[in-house]
């Protein structure tokens, strides 16, 4: 009996050993590695007498390559490159090399900038609702550079910020990711703290779109500011950006240490593969507020969230926010909505395509103190724009649909045209 369970025990930590083997041969640790920028796009820069210009671009890109070498050394990890030279890959090309590659983590490497010279320190960034000015203004800085190119015009284009149906095609993973990357960030600007003895601003949310099309755990690092004289010169040095990509590398190695104590990469892929959530058939809309005057999307009263669907009822505009069919995801809405500062958000069901029995939907164009000129661009390129007076202003309206995806569809055709900023009116008579 004795010998019997011996070699059963010996069979199954052989089993388990093999097994372990291999699973671990099945997949390395894979990482994009994005040097921020890159050829027509500089990125941020400044020239100092002794330094020269100091260029965003040159700087990510020396960094990357450095990180990537250490990283290449280690057989556990597979190295992937947006940019191993001097040129601009597009975001769209970014992201879809990571979704393909699908990669455990997504790095993006930057360098801040402030129009003053005394701000200095590192930040991350991961992809979670925005919530204050001073991010917006990063967001804005790199975001800038999606509108380069054609292409990413063409793909961002269906993911224009004001479509409520672009969430769905986005199919949101933020929550998904958002602990794992919020871990990453942690280690990194941790070890930027220890063994760099830099000064971190913290892991911050932050919606940014190199990040937000990506489904993995994905960070952007801002290494320094190249406004500030000591920092630029730390980071256009050798030394420095060796310090910055050993930083990262122990990162990288703490942060695989940790998700596989969690478990949190399943050993065997097959358990990556979760059943697909069930559609619901209600759409859900995060209704955030309602209120007599129309915000503009962009405007501080929307507190930074994005996809805002306007609805204009018996002189009321109602802001919604985000559209889904997937009960995880319309959590997470309202859960964003309301860490947004919308205490009171509700969740709100519509049935898809559904024709209203009395009344209709139409789009409220503008409303003016004044008659708008027959020359102007709007009343010009749209024929049948509706003039209405009332209490001394004058309201222009467009269409008739009965349904909302009908006057989604249309205020979106409006929009490409030039005519922005309308708001669908719902009539009942
Ligand atoms: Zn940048």
């Amino acid at each position: 009996m004795i010998t019997d369970s011996f070699s059963i025990k010996r069979y199954f930590s052989l089993l388990f050993v093999l097994l372990f083997m291999f699973s671990g041969a099945q997949k390395k640790f894979t990482i994009v590695l994005d040097a921020g920028h890159g050829g027509s796009d500089h990125g941020a820069n400044r020239f100092y007498g002794d330094l020269g210009t100091v260029r965003e671009k040159d700087v990510t890109l020396a960094i990357t390559l450095k990180l990537g070498r250490m990283l290449e050394k280690n057989k556990d990890y597979k190295v992937i490159y947006t940019r191993k030279i001097d040129e601009f890959p597009s975001l769209t090309d970014r992201t879809t090399l990571a979704n393909r590659s699908k990669a455990d983590l997504f790095i993006s490497i930057h360098v801040n900038a402030s129009t003053k010279s005394a701000p200095y320190g590192t930040e991350t960034f991961v992809q979670g609702p925005d919530q204050n000015k001073t991010n917006l203004e990063v967001a804005k800085a790199e975001n800038d550079v999606i509108f380069l190119d054609e292409k990413d015009r063409e793909t961002f284009a269906t993911y224009d910020p004001k479509s409520p149906e672009s969430l769905i095609a986005l199919k949101i993973q933020q929550s998904k990711y958002l602990e794992t990357s919020l871990l990453f960030g942690s280690y990194v600007e941790g070890n930027f703290v220890k063994k760099d003895n830099r000064f971190s601003r913290g892991v911050k949310q932050q919606n940014l779109h190199v990040l937000r099309l990506n489904a993995m755990p994905s960070v952007l690092i801002e290494t320094g500011f190249v406004s500030n004289y000591d920092e630029a010169a730390y980071l256009a040095s050798d030394k420095g950006q060796n310090q910055v990509a050993e930083s990262i590398y122990d990162a990288i190695v703490s942060y695989k240490k940790a998700i596989e104590r969690n478990g949190s990469v399943p050993v065997q892929p097959k358990e990556i593969e979760k059943p697909e959530e069930k559609a619901l058939k209600n759409d859900f809309r995060i209704l955030l507020m309602s209120a007599p005057i129309k915000y503009n999307s962009g405007d501080p009263a929307l507190k930074g969230l994005n996809y805002i669907l306007t609805i204009k009822e018996n002189d009321l505009y109602k802001y919604y926010y985000s559209v889904t069919n997937l009960a995880s995801v319309r959590d997470n809405n309202l859960k964003s909505a309301k860490d947004a500062g919308f205490r009171n958000a509700t969740s709100i069901s519509f049935i898809p395509n559904q024709k209203l029995g009395t009344g209709y939907y139409t789009l409220e164009l503008a409303v003016s103190d004044q008659k708008l000129s027959a020359n102007s661009y709007m009343l010009n390129t749209l024929k049948d724009v509706i003039r209405t007076k009332e209490k001394g202003k004058f309201y222009y309206t467009y269409g008739k649909f009965s349904s909302l995806e009908e006057a989604v569809k249309t205020q979106k055709d409006l929009d490409e045209k030039g005519i922005k900023n309308t708001v669908i009116q719902k009539n009942s008579r």
